[in-house]
């Protein structure tokens, strides 16, 4: 029909075949985001020549409550059968579409989005013309692809209502707590022996200064106290099969060795004959093959060092009957779950040899070590000794394995150095600051820092209360890194700093001291296992990847699988609370109706064409999405492709190796794509400006 005539007619009001393509085309200003660059008024008006284009407007702001009852008016009273929107980015409007679609009565997947603000006025701002052609033409290819648009419908599957929170730091507790209050069980796996992660080593936290235990041990109890929560430490995933809603999640735990608490296990512990590094003091203290970490650790009792135990049966002698056994197994089960939450942490920065005089010098510890150092219930009970010494002169040293620069600081095995600011570590020395200056009253404390990051609300008060406390700053640039050397053996103080300080206009200082702290940043937890079993990303910091920063922050790119806390990147505890409070949100949200409901956009095979190939199978990157099954039709066997949408990622490898183009990916077909292609490329229909 020529196009004059399709526009006519929808003037008129009247009906064309149901099956043809009536399309309304809306082009969103976005306040002025796009339409302070693009003409978005003649980018509808060209678009309105175009064939099946029965209504085009443009509006100020099309996701308002007028823009979505425009385009519900249109599919009510003038027949528009599909949709084509160029607005912002689809991630944030995508729903907000199919809803008024649906409201409307129309398949909400006979909707086509168009990025106008990130594909083209943000990028091309100063030269609108050119914008505005690359909008008519972005929209036409939406619009050649809207003519061959078929109705949808999500994959629908049945779901645990089941969630696994792996790792039991502050965020996989707080995590499986927000989900079990949303009524869903939850299976919580910790990898050590304890529950409670990194926040049961600091004794105080900021920017409270509460008394990081007790505050975590109420978080704790709570956890402890929900009939939804079934908790294994000493245990780590050693295999999923599955999908969203459906994942067999196979567990191995480790036996704990000992039953229970008993009066005498200080006299046990006494008796083992082995000592080891005790890593909750990061190796300022040892502890025995038969331990607890700290005093109030939960679960509380004693357990066993399997790796490092000589089984010699000494503590088996002087604990009650029964207590211990040292024979017990590994045993692995499984647990059925609908969604995962990756809760697996951070681990601080190991410098390298020499870094700074780390393990050259035993006067260099690390931040975290300062914090055992001066805990009241730490391996030296809080006083501020090193070596049997007060200390008098301590530096501390920012940024130490953060924000790196390459070519200056030496790269990690990945052969990339840490160029990101892992943002805790500020505020924690500040912090320790002051803490030193009440332990310490006379002590020269020195901060050296390369900028001070105090970035949430309380943290620049601890900056405040440094400077007040007569804490010395002093500034180096990245590539100026601090020296620490020994210092003659008559000298006063063991080490020298010296430091080219930019407060002083570069002078170069040398400062005598009793202890270097380094202040190191923080690494994500190794987790290579799970990015393999769960199929996630990790991002160029190595710390796991979301979807997208700002608009899906915990989702990651697998379905049903959620990020919690610093496995993501350095946070505080606050900010870990919260994103374990979204992943829950995330996670119950998905599975607590016993369903979940996929986009469509999956791999589709028609049986017709089909010839049992086997291609699309051995290039499939995913495990199995498609497989081939043998069927029987009147006396005849052959083999077809089957898909499993729910493991389809709708990749669209196997639509490219089919001898037979018996496969599409639904929502993304060849034909559609063809059409597109040749709208981009084909000529527009003249327009004001266009000269
Ligand atoms: C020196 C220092 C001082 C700090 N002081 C403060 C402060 O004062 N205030 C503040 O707000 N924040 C502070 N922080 C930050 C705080 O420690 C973190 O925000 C918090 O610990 C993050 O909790 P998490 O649960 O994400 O990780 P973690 O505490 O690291 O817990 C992760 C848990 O996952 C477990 N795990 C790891 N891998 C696996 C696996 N494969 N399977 C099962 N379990 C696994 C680990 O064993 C661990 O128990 C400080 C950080 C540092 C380095």
């Amino acid at each position: 029909m020529p196009e004059e005539n399709v526009n006519k007619q929808a003037q008129a009001g009247q009906n064309p075949k149901d099956e043809e393509p009536r399309i309304g085309v809306y082009v969103c200003n976005c306040g002025g985001n796009i339409g302070d660059v693009v003409k978005c008024d003649m980018v509808a008006q060209t678009l309105g020549k175009l064939p099946n284009v029965t209504v085009a407007h443009s509006n100020m702001f099309m996701c308002s409550d007028p823009g979505q009852k425009m385009i519900a008016d249109d599919i009510k009273e003038k027949g528009i059968n599909r949709v084509v929107i160029g607005a912002c980015s689809i991630f944030l409007h995508e729903q907000t579409f199919r809803r008024t679609l649906e409201r409307a009565g129309l398949n909400p997947y006979l909707y086509y989005h168009v990025g106008l603000r990130e594909q083209v006025s943000w990028v091309h701002h100063g030269t609108p013309k050119e914008a505005t052609e690359k909008s008519i033409r972005m929209m036409a290819a939406g619009i050649a692809k809207a003519r061959n648009m078929k109705p949808l419908e999500p994959v629908r599957l049945p779901a645990h209502r089941h969630a696994l929170v792996i790792g039991g730091g502050v965020a996989g507790l707080r995590s499986a707590l927000d989900l079990a209050r949303r009524g869903l069980q939850v299976t919580l796996v910790e990898k050590s022996h304890y529950l409670g992660g990194r926040m049961a080593q600091w004794e105080r936290v900021f920017p409270t200064n509460e008394e990081a235990r007790p505050l975590l041990k109420r978080l704790i109890d709570q956890v402890l106290a929900e009939p939804n929560i079934t908790i294994h430490t000493g245990a780590q995933v050693a295999g999923a099969k599955g999908y969203v809603g459906n994942y067999t999640v196979t567990i191995r735990q480790q036996p704990r060795g000992v039953r229970g608490t008993f009066p005498n296990e200080q006299g046990v512990m006494d008796v083992c004959p082995i000592k080891q590094r005790c890593e909750f003091n990061y190796g300022l203290s040892t502890r025995k093959a038969i331990y607890r970490p700290y005093k109030e650790c939960v679960p509380e009792g004693l357990v066993i060092d399997w790796e490092h135990c000589t089984k010699c049966g000494e503590c088996v002698q002087v604990a009650p009957e029964g207590m211990i056994n040292l024979e017990e197994e590994a045993h692995e089960f499984t647990v059925e779950v609908g969604a995962v939450v990756l809760a697996t942490g951070f681990q601080p920065y190991e410098p390298f040899y020499g870094e700074m005089g780390w393990k050259e010098y035993p006067e260099v510890i690390t931040l975290p070590q300062l914090h055992r150092l001066l805990d009241d219930e730490g391996p030296s009970d809080g006083k501020f000794y090193w070596n049997g010494h007060p200390v008098r002169n301590v530096a501390l040293i920012h940024c130490v394995g953060s924000r790196q620069v390459e070519g200056v600081h030496r790269a990690q095995m990945d052969g990339e150095v840490n160029n990101y600011c892992s943002r805790v570590c500020c505020t924690a020395s500040l912090s320790m600051a002051s803490l030193i200056r009440q332990k310490a009253p006379d002590a020269k404390i020195y901060e050296i820092y390369e900028d001070i990051r105090a970035y949430g609300r309380w943290h620049e008060d601890y900056y405040t209360r440094a400077s007040k406390n007569n804490v010395t700053f002093l500034r180096y640039y990245a590539e100026e890194i601090p020296e620490v050397r020994r210092a003659d053996e008559k000298a006063e103080n063991p080490l020298l700093v010296k430091v080219r300080d930019h407060l002083t206009w570069g002078e170069e200082i040398e400062i005598p001291v009793d202890l270097v702290v380094l202040s190191v940043g923080m690494m994500p937890n190794p987790v290579q296992d799970l990015m393999e079993i769960f199929k996630v990303t990790p991002g160029s910091d190595r710390f796991l990847l979301e979807v997208h920063p700002k608009l899906r922050p915990v989702e990651t790119a697998v379905n049903g699988v959620v990020l919690a806390g610093t496995a993501q990147g350095p946070m505080n505890i606050q900010e870990s609370c919260a994103a374990a409070s979204a992943a829950a949100a995330k996670v119950s949200a998905l599975i607590e109706q016993a369903k979940v409901e996929l986009e469509p956009y999956v791999a589709h095979v028609d049986p017709d064409q089909c010839q049992g190939s086997g291609e699309c199978v051995k290039v499939c990157p995913q495990e199995e999405a498609i497989e081939l099954k043998t069927f029987s039709e009147n006396g005849r066997t052959f083999q077809r492709a089957v898909v499993t949408p729910a493991n389809c990622n709708g990749c669209g490898v196997c639509v490219s190796v089919c001898p037979n183009r018996a496969l599409d990916v639904q929502g993304w077909r060849l034909d559609e794509y063809e059409a597109m292609v040749e709208a981009i490329a084909a000529d527009i229909p003249a327009w004001e400006g266009a000269a």
